[in-house]
């Protein structure tokens, strides 16, 4: 599994968590957390329920960049956790057909 694994050093992660910290406190995630929903699961939650995630996590190389962190429910961001590379793909792909269904 070793072809997933991002050389990201201690420093780049550091930054990217103080950018998050940053974000947090943004207006623009303030409004995304109003809008109450889990972006994994669709479900509904009150705004403090829910945390920031960031779909590609920051020690796989993801940043603490607008397109890459989504409001997600206690549950779905300690399941995400534990999730294998493969296991998580398929997480993502039921995410994203979930979006594109109309409902
Ligand atoms: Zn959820």
């Amino acid at each position: 599994m070793s072809e997933f694994i991002i050389e990201v050093s201690e420093e780049e992660i550091r930054r990217e968590r103080d950018k998050s910290r940053e974000l947090r406190r943004s207006r623009w995630w303030k409004n995304r957390l109003a809008l109450g929903v889990c972006h994994w699961c669709g479900n509904r939650f009150p705004a403090e329920e829910l945390t920031m995630d960031h779909i590609v996590p920051v020690t796989r190389g993801g940043k603490a960049s607008r397109n890459n962190v989504v409001p997600s429910c206690r549950e779905c961001n300690s399941r995400k956790k534990y999730l294998l590379p493969m296991e998580w793909e398929e997480f993502l792909a039921k995410a994203q057909q979930r979006e594109e269904e109309p409902s």
